[in-house]
């Protein structure tokens, strides 16, 4: 275990830092979710932890209860699911008195909690998300959560965005829209995998309208957020004024479209919302994992409007364009590194351009941390630390079954078995279900994975789960969850 008393201890493994126990009197709530936070990365898996505690932190402490704050819904929903036992024993093993956590969805900590500027390096909670770690200018303003104006962050913009093979296209479409919004690509939909820089290129159009145009008003949400917006004004009778929200914009901006599927109310709105903007000339931008046609349970009226504008994607960096992003997340950290060490980072390290900000964080820190220069050795050494613990690749059947049964926490075997308890039922269809969305298996291959089932059996559990997924929010807020951690995990 890397804690110590006397100094900070910068773990490798994730980009947070950990600070020694403190008396709770001489503690700000701050460091006290960073102490509990330190522990907690060591009690769950990398992939979790990142997904799950990122951009999250203290709001109040109340007698023996404390308020964390979340940036989503599904976090909210899987903290008090999975891990309120733990959050409370490390906040009370880091000194916290305290009987309950409540969790509420918050993307910025209160300004009494400001991250202390001095000493450098002052840990901040999101020091585990992508932002730069060991600048010591860091505001708390700048979190990478876009929050405020419209939702939009500042550090995505036009300057920071290094164009090359994999992303012209979409960057030509984004700066024509950003100076002749709703006139020429509407909607413009961008879409690629994970980290290589849909939301950074979306927001940068935002960015630089605010610039050119700043009455106009511009809207960023998640699609995540939309839907949650929506079911809330439904729930509260206040879905005029929802509308009103969304059909006023200048331009909108909806990230990761592709969590929209199977929610069919979401989509109706949505499409609404769509129609009374484009008649208007209003600009729509939209970023997807998928093209399309290929995300599952999208309304088909919806797929051929996003298909009325111009459709982008984005694909990964080749190795000038890494070496470049290096160089450019170098300057913007006035940090040196030479360039046979850029060179050596971006050939190490392909897959997307966060990991690639990622790993450079990682060095930039240590490095700094223990103020050393850094040498061809010591990144090397960096590299393959991180490396032996990264789990890269695509989406596998066996990581299915084991993020479902993490999920329902039950076994592997209670999956594979043939026990037709109902809490082991439905994981096992879910699972079924997932093999066939998210894999396109066959269905006798999808028996096979479970043990060898009649391939009748997969068929009536992936049409049973669509079926079930449209009426029972539930379960459609479970897959929903799911699916989100194993994203994030491959
Ligand atoms: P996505 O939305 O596609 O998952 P993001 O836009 O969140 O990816 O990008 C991940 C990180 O990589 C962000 O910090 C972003 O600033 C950075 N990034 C991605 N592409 C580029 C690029 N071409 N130039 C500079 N930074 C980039
Ligand atoms: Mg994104």
């Amino acid at each position: 275990m890397l804690l110590t008393h006397s100094k900070i201890v910068y773990n490798l493994q994730s980009d947070i830092l950990f600070i020694p126990k403190l008396k709770q009197n001489s503690m700000d709530l701050q460091q006290l979710w960073l102490a509990a936070l330190g522990e907690l990365e060591l009690a769950i898996s990398k992939a979790n932890f990142t997904t799950w505690f990122k951009n999250t932190f203290i709001i109040e402490q109340t007698n023996d209860q404390i308020l964390i704050g979340v940036p989503n819904a599904f976090t909210k929903t899987w903290l008090e699911k999975k891990y309120n036992k733990d959050i409370i024993t490390s906040l009370r093993n880091a000194g916290a008195t305290v009987k309950t956590v409540e969790y509420k969805v918050q993307t910025t900590p209160p300004p009494a909690q400001a991250i202390p500027q001095a000493p450098a390096q002052a840990p901040s909670v999101d020091a585990i998300s992508s932002t730069p770690v060991a600048t010591s200018d860091r505001k708390p303003s700048q979190n990478t959560t876009p929050d405020s104006s419209g939702g939009l962050n500042p550090r995505y913009s036009f300057e920071h965005f290094v164009v090359g093979k994999g992303n012209e296209l979409a960057h030509a479409a984004a700066i024509a829209i950003a100076k002749k919004p709703g006139e020429i690509y509407n909607p413009l939909f961008i879409y690629g995998g994970v980290g290589l820089g849909k939301t950074h290129l979306m927001q940068a159009v935002g960015v630089e309208l605010l610039k050119n145009f700043p009455d106009k008003k511009i809207m960023y949400v998640t699609s995540e957020k939309f839907t949650n917006e929506f079911i809330n004004a439904v729930k509260q009778g206040d879905g005029k004024r929802f509308k009103e929200k969304y059909r006023s914009v200048d331009v909108l901006m909806v990230d990761d479209i592709q969590f929209l599927a199977a929610k069919e109310q979401t989509q109706e709105e949505f499409f609404h919302t769509f129609n009374t903007l484009h008649q208007n000339n209003k600009q729509i931008i939209i970023t997807s994992d998928k093209p399309p046609k290929a995300i599952p349970a999208l309304e088909q009226r919806l797929v051929s409007r996003f298909e009325w504008g111009m459709i982008a994607d984005v694909g990964a960096p080749d190795l000038e364009t890494r070496i470049a992003i290096l160089q450019t997340k170098c300057q913007e950290r006035g940090y040196t590194l030479s360039e046979e060490i850029i060179r050596f980072v971006a050939t190490s390290v392909q897959n997307n351009v966060r990991e690639l900000e990622g790993v450079l964080n990682k060095i930039v820190a240590f490095h700094q941390l223990n103020n050393q220069e850094p040498t061809l050795e010591s990144v090397k050494s960096i590299i393959t630390s991180l490396a032996s613990s990264s789990r890269t690749g695509r989406i596998t059947p066996k990581q299915i079954i084991q993020t479902v049964t993490e999920y329902f926490d039950i076994r592997v075997t209670d999956i594979i078995g043939n026990s037709r308890k109902k809490e082991l039922v439905t994981p096992r269809q879910i699972v079924m279900y997932l093999m066939r969305q998210e894999l396109n298996s066959s269905y006798p291959n999808i028996g096979q994975e479970l043990g060898g089932r009649d391939h009748t059996t997969a068929m009536h559990a992936c049409t049973k789960i669509s079926k079930h997924i449209q009426e029972n929010e539930k379960l459609n807020q479970d897959i929903e969850l799911i699916k989100q951690q194993l994203y994030t995990q491959s």
